[in-house]
């Protein structure tokens, strides 16, 4: 296979295998993930969602690929590794057109002590130690230093200046766009031969059979197959009853790149009163800034799209602040997000639960996979597909490149739309290519610039390509305009017209 497909994302259930090896439940990212797995171990692969690729979780996170340093504060050095070597797969070799360096910086201010200042540091270290054993090269990760109050801010300019020491420097890695990276994943699934749905909801299942109901016509189908792989995330206890969860919420918020003028790298602020706690305000490649993220518990049952409180809001502004020459204030705020982590009940507050993944097999035979992280969602598919016990196959995805991947220098030559390139590596060109078969439209109309640089382009693929049938498909999962409600609004008429385009 070549980094471009014509493979497609679709809708519904209509003619859909009824007999196939693995029926994947969940379109996130480790579903999408389990689903390019069992292809490419060519087993036969219908996967599906109730709502939408990346509907879930998978879309709210800090869209951060990470070593897994906070692990290693807590003590849980296999989680670490196991991050550090999905991260240097992602970042050389699975997928480097959506994953990127990412400078991060702890600047060391008054509201950091000299000796957490000391324990970060040798964190840092240990840090790069996983990144030299998991064999990621110190020119994609570049080595951790200290560096003096004057380069810091350069990188972070909006630093308080009055007793600033300097900063730890460190480099991690970070996501073009968390739906983004699922939805290639989907493709790329389709292009190893699976069949992809959105809008397909599986209302009951066993480990041979499964129950899927059409979720726009309403008609609903039986399913046979010899595995089910339950990658529901905090809706995993619907299909397996023995699962039990302790979803915590993450809050973000969204800010304009003015708010902190000339960001150029992450960086973190301690929460008072917490030795591992930290506060992050991450740059993005559209030019907002993200500030997070909470931790708190959630009971009862998960909403759909879980929403920020006014406390989060507030705690977030205010510890970010902190280390600020001027506080940002609530009008600083143009959107906020929340996601529900899909934790496995254990004993203690959720900050304290592990990130580690569970594949469990329940008395009706579904399989379960549950837990992790978006970074790691490779390994979580691996051990999701040998768990079935289907296959002897190994799994070949470590070496894998999801459509459109290429080293850094290959894309830099690429003939195309620096935006389209970003978001889609290789395939930019394919991606204009079929706007211009479908539309008709000159380049001109194409790839002009709407809110944070979208373009009608990539709109029309997202249709036709990806499996979008709705503005909100468009503007809250294929783009992320939605995360900002004004330039959400400002796009609505944009992602109509390619919703029309492509109808038409
Ligand atoms: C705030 C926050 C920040 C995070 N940041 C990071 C980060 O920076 N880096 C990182 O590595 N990890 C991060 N994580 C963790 C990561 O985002 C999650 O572990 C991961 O996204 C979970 O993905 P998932 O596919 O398991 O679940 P989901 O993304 O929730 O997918 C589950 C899917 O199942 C579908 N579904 C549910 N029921 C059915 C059904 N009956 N039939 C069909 N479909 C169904 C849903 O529609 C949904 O699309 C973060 C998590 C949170 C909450």
């Amino acid at each position: 296979m070549t980094g471009l497909s014509d493979a497609r994302i679709m809708t519904g259930l209509a003619g859909i295998p009824t007999q196939v090896d693995v029926l994947v439940v969940g379109l996130g990212v480790t579903g999408a993930g389990v689903a390019v797995d069992a292809a490419a171990r060519r087993l036969s692969v219908l996967a599906v969602d109730a709502h939408d690729v990346a509907f879930g979780t998978s879309r709210w996170s800090s869209k951060l690929v990470h070593g897994g340093l906070r692990y290693l504060a807590s003590g849980q050095v296999g989680i670490a590794y196991e991050s550090a070597v999905e991260r240097g797969i992602l970042l050389q070799r699975t997928a480097p057109h959506l994953v990127r360096p990412m400078p991060m910086l702890v600047p060391l201010t008054s509201n950091v002590s000299t000796p957490q200042a000391m324990l970060t540091a040798a964190g840092i270290e240990v840090g790069d130690l996983l990144r030299m054993v998991a064999r990621t090269s110190a020119h994609v990760l570049p080595r951790p230093r200290r560096i003096p109050p004057q380069h810091a801010l350069r990188w972070v300019p909006a630093l308080r200046r009055a007793g600033l020491r300097g900063a730890l420097l460190y480099w991690d890695g970070q996501l073009e766009d968390d739906a983004r990276l699922v939805t290639c994943l989907a493709r790329t699934a389709a292009a190893h031969g699976a069949v992809v749905r959105t809008r397909a909801r599986v209302t009951a299942a066993t480990g041979t059979c499964a129950s899927l109901r059409d979720e726009i016509t309403g008609s609903t189908l039986e399913v046979s197959t010899k595995a089910v792989i339950n990658a529901t995330g905090v809706w995993a206890g619907q299909l397996a009853s023995d699962i039990r969860l302790r979803p915590s919420r993450g809050t973000h918020l969204v800010l304009r790149g003015e708010a902190l003028l000339g960001l150029g790298a992450a960086f973190t602020v301690p929460v008072p009163g917490s030795a591992s706690r930290w506060i992050f305000a991450l740059p993005q490649s559209d030019g907002t800034i993200f500030v997070g993220l909470t931790d708190e518990a959630v009971e009862g049952d998960m909403p759909d799209v879980p929403e920020p409180t006014d406390a989060e809001i507030d705690f977030l502004l205010n510890v970010v602040s902190l280390s600020l020459e001027h506080p940002l204030r609530h009008g600083d705020v143009v959107g906020a997000f929340a996601g529900l982590r899909p934790l496995l009940d254990a004993e203690g507050h959720t900050a304290d639960l592990s990130r580690k993944h569970a594949v469990r097999t329940s008395a009706n035979g579904v399989v379960t996979v549950v837990g992790g992280k978006l970074t790691t969602y490779r390994r979580m598919a691996e051990d999701a597909v040998d768990a079935t016990g289907i296959t002897s196959s190994p799994s070949p995805t470590a070496d894998l490149p999801l459509l459109g991947a290429a080293p850094a220098e290959e894309l830099a030559r690429i003939d195309g739309p620096a935006r389209l390139v970003r978001r889609f590596g290789t395939e930019a060109p394919f991606v204009l290519a079929i706007a211009r078969a479908v539309s008709r439209l000159p380049d001109q109309e194409l790839l002009s610039p709407g809110p944070r640089g979208v373009t009608l382009a990539e709109l029309i693929f997202g249709v036709s390509h990806e499996g979008a049938i709705s503005a909100d498909d468009l503007l809250d999962r294929r783009t992320r305009l939605g995360l900002v409600p004004a330039d959400r609004d400002d796009a609505l008429a944009l992602a109509n017209r390619a919703l029309e385009i492509v109808g038409s």
